[in-house]
């Protein structure tokens, strides 16, 4: 009989791992509590940036759909850290919420092998007396059975809301909480922490004077995330910057106390990289003010987003606090903002491909899995949805690796580290960074693709003719001699470079005192020596060019440092290995292999605290 894939939750981890099941070629079905919720945006109304961009672009390349969901309902396009260099341009956009949703909601709609369901998960169900996932049953009291499952299920295992001393049941604002289910993975023995993220309240847009504010137009023209929808769809318009006044800071300092965070009614960790403003104050004291965007929700949307305004304190509070920034004297609120509280599991109980270990058939992604933020779960959500198919599949499963996606470094820090906190992806996270360069995902991830093989078979030859476009490109700068008399060599003595008896194109190239005109006008033209003239875009390959010939050293002495640490993610431990076998390594080694339980040789020697002398004797132990 065909086999069956069940996703709990139609967030952003649960929305790419049953695309991409169903791709596959699984018969999945996506089981979420509100159709009409699906891909909401429970927080700020964008998607990418600085890291979490790098992981849509990787999504995008692998199959996933969040690259081209934000290109058709996008409306401010920034790449951040243009000027930084390409490693870390982060391209970040402004999403109409509700639109995100409707193209969401599609682009399932349209997925062949995919069936929505509206319901709540009550329990999983296992084979009688083992681990084995059979089923899952509802809250109606009907039962899906299938033979495998991914469960996405974000802030709503046990969620509590909190603003001010209040404290209400809920998965997030208007929705209910998954209590059942979450009793049930507790009962089963799975460990967990409470975790706590919050929000941002929402405005009324006429109630604002935006010509106070500082208006921050998107890039002009937008440029989209997706390697293959090619264009921005809808209209573009601006976000506007303010600051905090010396009022908003004494408001929020008189009324620290009645903030849920501050009158001791949280338990749970938040998360370090977005902390909310009563977070802001105490934690900078020296700082005079704080910058907040004032983002748009949708193009006709009346209600405008605070991002960096994430608060619980009491409605009353939130309303005067909102009021003492320049030209919201008479903002009207019009959801408050709030905290919510919500249980989450140890991702040490995960394996590379996500799976839960000691069961069959359970994959975990997203929130749950102590992460926060729409990318990371996306990212998540795309490798355990691929995964539990493959299972189902017979397949192998497919891991990323550190040196390939922030997306693999993000699940092998999980499962090989754990995490204390709400994890956010940071470029800083990465060891190969200019490997891992965003624009250059599609190239870089060509063959996890095809292994894959959710991308249409024209998408990837797109990707490898774009690929073999740049290596063409390149060997022609290798080999066309540039002389004064030559159209580059004017170009270049025009830059004040004297050539002398002349030089390679890329030996000109690599003279960084050539600006980006005299680059410019140095390439022109030699587009159709390439032989794919589809598809050029002039900065973008200007810039890739400069990228691989200027940072070719750095990235093969990136590439040297890491071969060591890539040699041994080969190197298997198997499942059954007991590291109380082990002699000559101090308890406390021993301890934490036994807690971390690593897959392979690398993520034992990036455990904290495993030292190199206990990684040598581990792989002298393997060998044997
Ligand atoms: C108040 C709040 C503030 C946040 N602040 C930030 C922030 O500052 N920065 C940041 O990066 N991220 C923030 N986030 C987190 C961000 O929303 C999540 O990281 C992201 O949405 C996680 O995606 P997910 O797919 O794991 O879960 P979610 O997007 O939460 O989706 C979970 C899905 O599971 C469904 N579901 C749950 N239980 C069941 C069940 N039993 N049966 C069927 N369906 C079920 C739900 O209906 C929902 O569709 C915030 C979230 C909230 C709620």
């Amino acid at each position: 009989m065909e086999r069956h894939l069940v996703v709990i939750g139609g967030g952003h981890a649960g929305i790419e791992a049953a695309h991409i099941a169903a791709r596959v070629g699984v018969r999945t079905t996506l089981l979420t509590m509100n159709l009409d919720q699906i891909g909401q945006m429970s927080c700020n109304p964008s998607i990418g940036g600085v890291g979490k961009g790098h992981m849509v672009r990787e999504l995008d390349a692998l199959g996933g759909i969040m690259g081209r969901l934000i290109d058709r309902s996008g409306i401010h396009f920034r790449v951040l850290n243009e000027s930084r260099g390409m490693a870390v341009r982060g391209p970040r956009a402004q999403a109409d919420k509700a639109r995100y949703r409707q193209n969401a909601r599609f682009t399932l709609d349209a997925t062949e092998g995919l069936h929505l369901r509206q319901g709540a998960a009550r329990d999983l169900v296992f084979e009688s007396g083992g681990r084995k996932v059979r089923g899952v049953r509802l809250l109606d009291g009907s039962l899906l059975s299938c033979d495998a499952v991914v469960l996405t299920s974000g802030t709503f295992l046990n969620g509590q809301i909190l603003v001010g001393d209040q404290r209400i049941d809920g998965g997030r604002a208007g929705e209910p909480a998954s209590t059942h289910l979450a009793q049930q993975l507790a009962a089963l023995g799975l460990r967990g922490r409470r975790l706590k993220t919050g929000t941002s309240p929402r405005i009324a847009k006429r109630t604002v004077e935006f010509g106070r504010l500082t208006p921050q137009p998107g890039d002009d023209p937008p440029r989209p995330f997706s390697f293959f929808s090619g264009r921005v769809e809808l209209p573009q318009v601006p976000c506007h910057i303010v600051h905090t006044t010396a009022r908003t800071e004494a408001i929020v300092r008189e009324n620290l106390h009645r903030s849920s965070m501050y009158g001791g009614h949280v338990e749970g960790v938040g998360p370090r990289y977005c902390p909310s403003i009563e977070d802001k104050f105490v934690k900078f004291p020296d700082k005079e003010r704080h910058q907040i965007f004032v983002e748009p929700e949708g193009l006709e949307a009346e209600e405008i987003y605070l991002s960096g305004l994430s608060t619980s304190l009491p409605v009353e509070v939130q309303e005067a606090m909102v009021r003492s920034l320049p030209g919201f004297e008479r903002a009207e609120i019009r959801r408050p903002g709030y905290a919510i509280e919500y249980d989450s599991f140890d991702p040490l109980q995960l394996g590379r491909d996500l799976r839960l270990l000691d069961f069959e058939g359970l994959w975990l992604a997203g929130q749950v899995n102590g992460t926060t933020g729409y990318e990371e779960a996306a990212g998540q959500g795309l490798v355990a949805g691929v995964n539990a198919a493959r299972w189902l599949l017979g397949k192998d499963p497919v891991v990323l690796g550190r040196n390939q996606a922030y997306i693999g470094v993000m699940i092998d820090d999980l499962v090989t580290k754990g995490t204390d906190e709400p994890y956010r992806m940071l470029t800083a996270r990465a060891e190969q960074r200019l490997s891992l360069a965003c624009d250059l995902a599609d190239e870089r991830l060509l063959p996890a693709a095809r292994e894959i093989g959710a991308l249409r078979p024209e998408e990837l030859d797109r990707v490898a003719a774009r690929s073999a476009r740049r290596a063409r490109l390149r060997e022609v700068c290798d080999t066309t001699w540039v002389t004064p008399a030559s159209p580059a060599g004017r170009v270049s003595e025009e830059a004040g470079l004297r050539l002398q008896g002349g030089m390679t194109l890329s030996e000109l190239l690599l003279r960084q005192h050539l600006g980006v005109a005299h680059v410019d006008g140095i390439l022109a033209g030699l587009e159709p020596m390439t032989g794919v003239e589809e598809g050029w875009n002039p900065g973008l390959e200007r810039d890739l060019l400069l990228f691989d010939l200027r940072y070719h050293a750095y990235r093969e002495r990136e590439a040297r440092l890491l071969e060591v640490q890539g040699a041994w993610d080969h190197v298997h431990i198997p499942a059954d290995f007991r590291v109380e076998h082990l002699q000559g390594i101090s308890r406390e080694v021993r301890e934490k292999l036994a807690r971390h339980r690593p897959q392979t040789l690398g993520q034992a020697s990036r455990i904290p605290g495993v030292t190199p002398a206990a990684v040598t004797l581990l792989h002298l132990h393997l060998r044997r």
